[in-house]
């Protein structure tokens, strides 16, 4: 059965400015597949990390390295913002003053343009104007291993033309010995991005954005791969749990062999140990009937977005139907929706 079509009826039908308590939770697996570096501050900080239990049985106390909230949607959103450049879909708001010129919407400017995708979703506040809560709501991922089994520490130094730590010019040493601490490779985040209120389109719109993010933390250009998959797809009307809580529950399945978890962990245990961490903690959230989308669900969510945005036209296409849905604010004639819908199942067909 096509988990995104099929379920559509859980999504609002189109955008309102008025909250509905409709939900639906990514569950996300982000391995990185580099070196990376996640800190709060500038070059030079340590790792970000925090001392927690291990799970909700194992009472041990751990250090996990930390994905800080806003270094994951700033991301998202970045590589979402290009596409809508791309596709023309970023606006430029009236300047206030009468020979200012209108610069298009931009991050961290304010200058939100209030009515494209990325403002919409996920949000905007203007100065003295409008605003926008955020329709995705995140929060900060946990390594699922200590800190100590998914990080080291590396020392070298930066060498000249030459290849030699002799300065060519004046001939002194170089002083350009850097100490840096780093995530290892193939470590596992758990991550939930909750979406409160959103239509089907602005659901694929995030997914996609999900899906095509690969570089995260500093030195992005160098290092920082990370791969994102999605374990579980769940529709509620509350959120679920915490990230925290989800990454205790998923430790206490993997012990539950009885063996302490190694690094590098297998995708296939980490998937797995997800999917009983989920049905175990799904029982204490007071929501009527949530509904579990399974791993294998995801992967046809996964084919399906990839279909969707292989072709340019149609990804074009899309974002103009999601868009539709602002202008017309809770009139769902002219909402886009079955522009949506046609595109979406039309993908799905491909990704079968
Ligand atoms: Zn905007």
């Amino acid at each position: 059965m096509p988990a995104l079509s099929a379920l559509e009826e859980r999504l609002l039908p189109a955008y309102r400015n008025f909250p509905r308590g409709r939900f639906v939770s990514l569950i996300l697996v982000r391995k990185t597949e580099s070196e990376a570096v996640f800190r709060t501050e500038g070059a030079g900080e340590d790792l970000s990390r925090e001392f927690v239990r291990a799970g909700l049985e194992d009472q041990a106390v751990v250090q996990r390295v930390v994905i800080t909230k806003r270094k994951q949607t700033a991301v998202e959103r970045r590589t979402g913002r290009e596409l809508l450049r791309t596709h023309g879909l970023l606006y430029a708001k009236e300047p206030k003053a009468k020979d200012a010129k209108a610069e298009e919407c931009a991050l961290n400017r304010n200058n939100a343009c209030e009515r494209c995708l990325d403002c919409m979703i996920y949000g905007y506040a203007v100065g003295g104007g409008g605003a926008q809560k955020s329709r995705v709501l995140t929060d900060d991922a946990f390594s699922l291993l200590p800190a100590g089994a998914v990080t080291g520490r590396r020392t070298g130094n930066a060498l000249y033309d030459n290849s030699t730590m002799r300065d060519p010019v004046s001939g002194d040493a170089s002083q350009a010995i850097y100490e840096d601490p780093y995530v290892r490779p193939e470590t596992h985040f758990l991550e939930i991005e909750t979406l409160k209120d959103v239509t089907i389109g602005e659901l694929l719109y995030v997914l996609g954005n999900v899906l095509r993010s690969t570089r995260y933390g500093a030195v992005s250009s160098r290092q920082g791969r990370v791969r994102n998959r999605l374990a579980a797809l769940v529709y509620s009307d509350c959120e679920l749990f915490s990230n925290l809580e989800l990454t205790q529950a998923v430790h206490d399945q993997l012990r539950a062999g009885g063996a302490e978890p190694e690094h590098p962990l297998p995708d296939d245990a980490v998937l797995a140990a997800v999917a009983s961490a989920v049905a175990a903690l799904l029982p204490r959230v007071v929501s009527a009937a949530p509904t579990v989308v399974d791993a294998a669900g995801c992967e046809a969510i996964t084919a399906t977005v990839g279909c969707l945005y292989r072709d340019g036209a149609r990804v074009g296409a899309l974002l103009r139907a999601v868009e539709q849905a602002y202008a017309v604010n809770g009139s769902e004639a002219s909402s886009g929706r079955a522009e949506v819908l046609r595109l979406l199942r039309q993908a799905e067909q491909e990704a079968e």
